[in-house]
């Protein structure tokens, strides 16, 4: 006999943070955030990546400064996952971030106080369809509601984020999904339990700064499991001192610990596909999944539009196919290994994930050895007549962020 707990979710709303849904019946989602400086959009994309393929479903990044908005505003268009833009003092920082396209904003009720930023915040994100997480945080609780006496209290972090409600209310915006988070566990759980009687948004669950694993690992896993096992929570973030790959690997594992994720065969990443895709991405990405539905495959596979950025922001992926002109260019952990007519381009991706699951990588480099140095000119060509034609800014990045320069300095 097989035992197969499941845990009824307390009734939430729904709202969509790009394409992934958050709250209602949707499944909980995996959040990790980015470490590299948002400006560096090279560099963020690559983390990103490596953030979807180990299973977080969006992805946050700071929106600190000019630059950082400028960076999203490059991110946005090729990013594997929703993003959310961290926003920290600055309400004009929230503005700038939904200019570059942001899927989601994160304000803290602690650092923007003032009620007529707040609200021209909100009315923004309406505008634009973007939902915000008000991201209540025990260590920068807004002063007016801290009692030295005696400390943060569950209370005082419901009251921030009811407060900040209360302003949402006024330009009547709702999109929202909420977070009251704390680095003591015992607050953490009492906060979110008074917060899930509150309101029926979305939770966003976590434990501040919890630490480096494996201690930390263990204390954000008290707080947040013990809310899931109690229904409550629709999405939640490890935040570990540690590589943000393993807060997404962790939240994976404990989603699949506690039965509510299901445990994955294959893991198909897909670029969103963008300006420079050669392809129908998403075509081709369904393809895929349905070739690789029932084999019992454990690999990172990558379907990705365009060989100009495709195989550099996947190289985390165990197998993927970049799309160049007519062809299908197939790369093992972001070595290029053979090009493929476009129409089999999803034949040869799973007759080389069988090849590489049974046969290992040596052995499948050993099998390109006669058609690497071919690939690799094919990619190039490729990719120098991708540059050519569309430009160096394909998705028009540089438009979004001329207007955040307007935001930001008029
Ligand atoms: S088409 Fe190319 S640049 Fe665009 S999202 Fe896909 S891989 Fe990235």
């Amino acid at each position: 006999m097989h035992f197969e707990q499941t845990f009824p979710r307390r009734q939430t709303r729904q709202i969509m943070v790009g394409d992934v849904p958050v709250g209602g019946d949707a499944p909980i989602t995996v959040q990790s955030m980015t470490i590299t400086k948002t400006a560096d959009h090279e560099a963020t994309l690559q983390q990103i990546y490596s953030l979807a393929a180990a299973g977080a479903d969006i992805v946050r990044c700071t929106c600190n400064r000019q630059e950082a908005a400028e960076g999203l505003a490059r991110i946005v268009p090729r990013s594997p996952v929703p993003i959310v833009a961290d926003i920290h003092n600055n309400h004009r920082m929230a503005l700038a971030a939904l200019e570059a396209g942001v899927h989601c904003l994160r304000l803290n009720p602690g650092n923007i106080t003032d009620p007529t930023k707040i609200k021209l915040v909100a009315q923004e994100a309406k505008d634009r369809n973007v939902p915000i997480r008000i991201g209540v945080n025990g260590g920068s609780l807004d002063s007016s509601l801290y009692d030295p006496d005696v400390g943060v209290t569950p209370e005082a972090m419901v009251e921030s984020a009811m407060r900040e409600l209360s302003y949402f209310d006024e330009v009547d915006f709702d999109l929202v999904k909420i977070s009251v988070k704390a680095s003591s566990v015992p607050l953490m759980i009492e906060a979110y339990r008074q917060m899930s009687e509150a309101t029926d948004y979305p939770l966003h669950l976590g434990v501040t700064e919890a630490g480096p694993p494996p201690a930390g690992t263990i204390k954000a896993t008290a707080g947040i499991a013990t809310l899931l096992a109690e229904g409550i929570g629709d999405t939640i973030r490890y935040s570990l001192t540690a590589d943000p790959v393993e807060e997404a690997k962790a939240g994976r594992q404990l989603l699949e610990a506690l039965g509510l994720r299901e445990r994955k065969n294959v893991d198909l990443i897909a670029c969103p596909s963008c300006g420079r895709a050669e392809i129908d991405v998403y075509k081709v990405a369904n393809d895929a999944m349905e070739a690789f539905e029932d084999r019992k495959i454990p690999l990172q596979v990558a379907v990705m539009g365009c060989v100009v950025n495709g195989p550099g922001e996947a190289k985390d992926a165990d197998l993927g196919i970049a799309a160049g002109n007519k062809r299908g260019h197939l790369f093992v952990k972001g070595e290029n290994v053979a090009v493929v007519p476009e129409d089999e381009m999803v034949d040869q991706l799973l007759d080389w994930a069988l090849y590489l699951h049974e046969e290992g990588v040596e052995a499948t480099m050993d099998r390109a050895k006669s058609t690497r140095a071919a690939a690799r000119k094919a990619a190039e060509e490729d990719r120098a007549r991708n540059l050519d034609e569309r430009g160096e800014d394909a998705n028009a990045s540089e438009a979004a962020v001329e207007l955040i320069r307007n935001r930001t300095t008029s």
